[in-house]
């Protein structure tokens, strides 16, 4: 089963600190819901993706059962609500990731499933491409040269990000979440994804 936990670093104001405990809450009341109605469906089980790679149930298993949703107050880089680790399923998030999520229908079941399916091997593969994809990028923009200046190493990095290559782990991630809502006939997003989580070329 997965599991909630906080972190609440120096400095919050009580603000801040009541809205990541807003935020626990309601992702420990997701989990519990799901989590319920998952281990009450027989298995095996499987959601397929669009692009054709599938969720099994022992998959959604293996990520459930090690998943930790950790919610701090912390602001991550532009265009970022959180970061995933793929290896101990860490879902480190911020709160207003959550609650902006959940001020939409379907919303916080959304930004949960999402993470989730960070955590599965066929995110993890889209994953995995893009950072091919931007090592050969760097590559060519190298040419010759051995090495480059930090500053010419973040301008290539700044330049990737901005491709909409970049996007497809979150594209994916959230085509993926939207089919094991749908699947499971969870309420529907209703919302128009921001913060570039949702552009590039895989809804098109
Ligand atoms: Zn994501």
């Amino acid at each position: 089963m997965a599991s909630v936990s906080s972190k609440i670093s120096d400095g919050l104001s009580p603000d801040i600190i009541a809205a990541i405990g807003k935020a626990r809450a309601s992702l420990a009341a997701f989990v519990d819901r799901f989590g319920a109605q998952v281990g009450g469906i027989a298995r095996p089980w499987t959601v397929p993706f669009p692009d054709g790679s599938v969720l099994t149930s022992d998959e959604f298993e293996h990520v459930w059962n090690r998943l930790h949703f950790l919610v701090v107050g912390d602001a991550f880089g532009p265009g970022y609500g959180g970061v995933f680790d793929y290896a101990s399923k860490l879902s480190t998030i911020r709160y207003s990731t959550v609650l902006g999520w959940g001020a939409h229908p379907g919303g916080l079941e959304f930004i949960a499933l999402h993470e989730v399916i960070h955590g599965c091997e066929a995110g993890d593969a889209v994953r995995r491409a893009q950072w091919d994809a931007y090592r050969t990028h760097r590559k060519a923009m190298l040419g010759r040269a051995r090495r480059a200046t930090a500053k010419r190493e973040a301008a290539w990095a700044s330049e990737y990000h901005a491709y909409p290559q970049f996007a497809e782990v979150e594209e994916f991630c959230n085509l993926g979440a939207r089919s094991v809502a749908d699947h499971f006939q969870l309420p529907p997003l209703i919302a128009i994804p921001t913060h570039g989580f949702e552009y590039g070329d895989l809804t098109r």
